[in-house]
């Protein structure tokens, strides 16, 4: 956002008032949408209310309408559910509860109303838009306020954010809690993998998502699950008879374990349900093997909130204090959404429409209609779901042969991606070679045959199964281009990080000297910085983002009940500061030094001087990132002495280098998914190259540079962009792309840490401090 938009925001909000609620079923990240509303609400100068209990206490007013401080949303983002409470409102969908709420927000001169929710609570919220005029006009009859303040409050502007875990909301890519949710069901299956094997046990694992399988389904894709039943695509009719030969193909061949997962919300093709203890019944009684249920109900909603949640929720929860803004009376509600890394404002009203639809198809089994509507990213998961998890005989050999190998750190999604490219290639009938140990490894003929089974359970197993080195081709080139031909292998595909994508130029370069290297190379891009060019997002970022949050989360708490303390954390990331930054909104940090933002002393002596004046008020803890590579003289080291000389007296100052934990061990869902995508996406590629080829040429001869390419995500659509290209957007000595997306959330990140406004009147006793309720316990969970 420029500093004009800014100036703009801070004038069409100033004096004006808006209130936040929670709403429906809780989710993980409502706590950082809160938190971002409130921060930028304040921010642009507006009075912001937190309406606690949802509907509720919209309804009921008095004490659930609270005006909010800087300070009242402070160390909530990290906590699950929301602090503000959440109800069913039984009131709310009547006419005289509305009229109750839309009293209580007249009172409180608030016009401007974000509602975090389900379908259920923004189809509310669009009625009480609706109806505002007609529910002014009768608290003006009924003599409860006059026809003045009606005038003065004549429109109420709305604003959605999808929070549920289900992501059954059509119109953006993910709702808020959705991929928390997937962490815990990862957490729980990775553990129940265990036990399973050794008991050579089947689990039959129950998700939540009421009658969407995203869950269900994301989650088996990133657990290699042998079987899952979701709502949208029932069994065809005998599937009972296919599951048990599936589970007993599986065993034969040496597996001992199963695990099938079934939406809560399964149904067959009659739109019978299918009930978890149904499928257990039926293993044991065919197969005869020691099956369990478990059932996994609100664990998945509980938790603290992945990365990628909290950093969503400040996204979309800062945009909508900015629509509200804009909002003029005949602006439509809207709800905030997420396309690819992009925040978009969609029509309320038809989005729940369109959610409406796909219940509807799904009820009048017209399911393909359904799976379309639910769109196409959840289309997409399905098919890869079905051409990976079962073995198909490649229809006719291919004579190619691909090689694959890690090159770079280990990153979380690797040993995904090498399975998945493993399983497609096999079923595209290549040989599939696994390389150990990088380009060093491909010089060194450490090469050896993959074949289907035997990348079984490798998605969620984090470091480089295949072994991984930073070493560049350039110093062996002659021999790798002696094993290329030994092996006759005829496509390479990469999985690293920028020394993979150095090495391909690398051989790209070399083709001239080499007919051995002219065949498709590509790089699916792998590493925890996110630094190489060609993709917004590499794989093991998310991986990483979550593991330094989690520490970072840690080193917070720690300090609580001492004195007033900063700590100063150092990132990994080399140059880049993508893992600093991401971290650094996920955790609410006070600053995240970086070496693309350049800083000088004068910024530092800044931001010690905000701490100070905040850790002399009511904040006990400070939290500063630094990237390890931003600055040469200002290191960690300096930092920590500059904090602690000019705390003193106020808070001391401790360091934490988070290290190699950042790596993450057990890759995160979406790295297993994305890396999971992007092996089959890499293997297609290859195959239409290699036929490409062969049919110009009659063999294989790639030589054009649409042959040498970098696999990458860029706004949401899948890219091959060569090689040579990249060259020109690439910082090599910093070893980043030039340009990087990101760079636009770090205004957001400061926005969110610093009380910085003009609105900050404080009214005694009408501000509190938002503690955290004691979590009432479901039953069995
Ligand atoms: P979710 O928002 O998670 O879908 P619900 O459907 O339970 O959850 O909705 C939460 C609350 O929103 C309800 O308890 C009710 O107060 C309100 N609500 C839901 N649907 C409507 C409606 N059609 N009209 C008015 N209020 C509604
Ligand atoms: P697709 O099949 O279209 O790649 P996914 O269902 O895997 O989509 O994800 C939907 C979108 O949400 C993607 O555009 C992706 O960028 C984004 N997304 C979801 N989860 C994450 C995450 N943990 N980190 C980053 N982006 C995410």
């Amino acid at each position: 956002m420029s500093s004009m938009d800014i100036e703009r925001l801070k004038m069409s909000g100033a004096g004006r008032a808006m209130a936040v609620l929670t709403s429906g079923g809780d989710a993980q990240g409502m706590n950082a949408a809160v938190r971002a509303v409130t921060r930028m609400g304040i921010y642009v100068g507006a009075k912001v209310y937190l309406i606690h209990e949802g509907y509720q206490g919209l309804v009921d007013g008095g004490d659930n309408i609270k005006l909010a401080h800087w300070h009242s949303v402070t160390n909530i983002i990290q906590l699950g559910g929301t602090v503000i409470g959440s109800a069913r409102c039984k009131a709310f969908p009547t006419r005289e509860g509305r009229l109750a709420a839309a009293y209580n927000l007249v009172k409180k001169g608030i016009t401007n109303l974000c509602v975090c929710g389900g379908d259920g609570s923004l189809t509310g919220a669009n009625i009480f838009r609706s109806e505002w005029t007609g529910l002014l006009d009768e608290l003006v009859k009924k003599g409860r306020i006059t026809d003045e303040v009606a005038k003065q409050h004549s429109h109420l502007n709305i604003v959605g954010l999808v929070g549920s875990i289900d992501n059954d909301f059509c119109g953006t890519d993910m709702t808020i809690g959705a991929d928390s949710a997937l962490h815990r069901i990862m957490e729980i299956i990775d553990a129940i993998m265990t036990t399973a094997q050794s008991h050579q046990r089947t689990f039959v694992l129950e998700v939540m998502g009421r009658h969407c399988g995203y869950l269900a389904l994301v989650s088996a894709l990133a657990s290699g699950a042998d079987w899952v039943f979701i709502p949208e695509c029932p069994p065809p009719e005998g599937w009972e008879d296919n599951m048990c030969a599936r589970l007993e193909g599986s065993r034969n061949k040496g597996s001992r374990l199963n695990i099938i997962i079934v939406a809560e919300g399964a149904i067959d093709s009659n739109g019978k349900p299918i009930s978890s203890t149904y499928i257990k019944d039926l293993v044991v009684k065919r197969l005869g093997l020691d099956t369990r249920v478990t059932v996994l109900g609100h664990v998945q909603r509980g938790g603290t909130p992945s990365a990628f949640d909290r950093i969503l929720s400040s996204k979309l929860g800062m945009e909508a204090v900015i629509a509200l803004m804009e909002a003029s009376p005949d602006t439509p509600a809207c709800v905030i959404g997420l396309s690819g890394n992009h925040v978009v404002r969609l029509p309320l009203m038809e989005c729940v429409e369109l959610t409406k639809m796909v219940q509807m198809a799904m009820n009048e089994k017209r399911f393909d209609e359904a799976v379309q509507l639910r769109g196409g990213s959840f289309q997409n998961n399905w098919n890869i779901y079905k051409l990976l998890s079962i073995q198909k005989p490649a229809q006719t050999q291919s004579n190619f042969s691909v090689a694959i190998l890690n090159v770079g750190a280990p990153a979380g999604g690797m040993n995904a991606a090498v399975r998945s490219a493993v399983r497609v290639a096999v079923a595209h009938g290549h040989k599939v070679y696994a390389v150990h140990d990088g380009f060093l490894g491909l010089a060194n003929g450490d090469i050896f045959e993959m074949k289907w089974h035997d990348v079984a359970g490798w998605t969620g197993q984090g470091g480089s199964l295949l072994g991984t080195k930073r070493t560049l081709p350039n110093k062996n080139i002659e021999k790798i281009v002696e094993n290329l031909g030994k092996f006759s292998i005829s496509a390479l595909l990469v999985v690293g990080g920028f020394e993979g994508y150095e090495g391909l130029l690398q051989l790209y370069e070399a083709r001239g000297q080499y007919e051995e290297l002219c065949i498709p190379m590509c790089i699916i891009p792998a590493t925890i910085s996110n630094n190489v060019p060609g993709t917004d997002f590499s794989l093991g970022a998310d991986t990483a983002v979550n593991a330094a949050m989690a520490g970072c989360d840690k080193i917070k708490q720690s300090a609580s009940g001492t004195k007033r303390r900063v700590f100063v954390v150092e990132t990994m990331g080399g140059y880049c500061g993508y893992l600093a930054t991401s971290t650094g909104i996920a955790v609410g940090a006070d600053a995240a030094y970086i070496y693309e933002e350049p800083f000088n002393i004068h910024d530092l002596k800044t931001n010690v001087e905000h701490l100070a004046e905040k850790m002399k008020k009511d904040i006990q803890r400070g939290l500063v990132l630094r990237n390890e590579k931003c600055h040469e003289n200002y290191t960690t080291d300096f930092i920590h002495r500059l904090y602690s000389a000019e705390g003193k007296g106020v808070f001391d100052c401790r360091v934490n280098v988070l290290g190699h934990l950042q790596q993450g061990g057990a890759p995160s869902p979406f790295d297993r998914n994305f890396g999971t995508k992007l092996g089959v996406k890499a293997i297609q590629w290859i195959s239409e190259k290699l036929t490409e080829s062969f049919r110009q040429a009659g063999r294989v001869f790639s030589n054009s540079p649409d042959t040498a390419c970098v696999l990458g995500i860029n706004r949401k659509v899948v890219s091959f962009i060569p090689v040579t290209e990249l060259k020109a957007v690439t910082d090599f000595e910093h070893r980043m792309p030039i340009v990087q997306w990101w760079f636009n959330l770090r205004p957001m990140l400061k926005m969110l840490a610093k009380y910085q406004t003009s609105f900050c009147e404080y009214i005694p006793g009408e501000i509190e401090h938002v503690t955290r309720r004691s979590i009432s316990i479901d039953a069995g969970y």
